[in-house]
C-alpha cells in the first residue's frame, strides 16, 4: 500500500512539474502542438469535425462577430484562402451547389473534390492534357446526373465545352 501511494505521489509530482514547464515555455509548447498535429493529421481533422458539428452555431456566430469587428482583415484572410488549392475547390463546390438543378441533392465534399484533383494530377480527365481545369459532370445535371463524387471529374475547357450536355463515352 505504501509503495502504491508513493508511486501515485511520484506520478502526481511529475505531472505538476510538467504542467509548470508547459506554462513557462509557451513557444516550445506551440511548436510541439504543431508537430503533433502534423503527425496525426487525420485524427486531428476528425476531432475538429466532431467539435465543429457540436458547436457549429457558436463557431458561426463567432466568425460573424470576428468579420464585423474588422471587415478589412476578414477580406484579406478570405482572399488568401481563396488562393489556396482547397480555397479554389471550395469556390467550385459553392458554385456547383448554387445551381438550381442540384440545390437539394447530395453533393461531393471538399475532401472528395480534393481527392479527385489529386488523382488527376492537373490533367484533363478526357484528353489527358495538363492545363487549367474546370469541374465537369460525367452524366450532365440536365440528364439527371448527380453532384456526388462518382459523377465529378475535372476537364479542360475544350473538352468540357465540346461535351456540352452529352454523355461522354470512352471506348
Ligand atoms: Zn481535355
Amino acid at each position: 500500500m505504501q509503495r502504491i501511494l508513493s508511486d501515485i505521489e511520484r506520478i502526481e509530482r511529475r505531472r505538476a512539474s510538467r504542467r509548470k514547464w508547459e506554462i513557462s515555455h509557451p513557444v516550445q509548447m506551440k511548436a510541439q502542438r504543431k508537430r503533433h498535429k502534423a503527425a496525426h493529421r487525420d485524427k486531428e481533422s476528425a476531432r475538429f469535425r466532431r467539435y465543429y458539428e457540436k458547436h457549429s452555431a457558436f463557431l458561426k456566430e463567432r466568425s460573424r462577430i470576428y468579420k464585423m469587428a474588422d471587415p478589412e482583415r476578414a477580406k484579406v484572410r478570405d482572399r488568401l484562402w481563396r488562393q489556396t488549392e482547397n480555397g479554389k475547390l471550395s469556390d467550385k463546390l459553392h458554385h456547383m451547389k448554387r445551381r438550381d438543378a442540384t440545390r437539394d441533392k447530395p453533393s461531393a465534399s471538399l475532401k472528395e473534390l480534393s481527392a479527385i484533383t489529386a488523382r488527376q494530377r492537373g490533367r484533363c480527365f478526357y484528353c489527358n492534357m495538363k492545363t487549367k481545369l474546370t469541374l465537369d459532370h460525367v452524366i450532365p445535371l440536365s440528364k439527371d446526373g448527380s453532384n456526388t463524387a462518382e459523377n465529378i471529374v475535372f476537364a479542360c475547357l475544350h473538352c468540357n465545352t465540346a461535351k456540352g450536355s452529352r454523355i461522354w463515352r470512352i471506348c
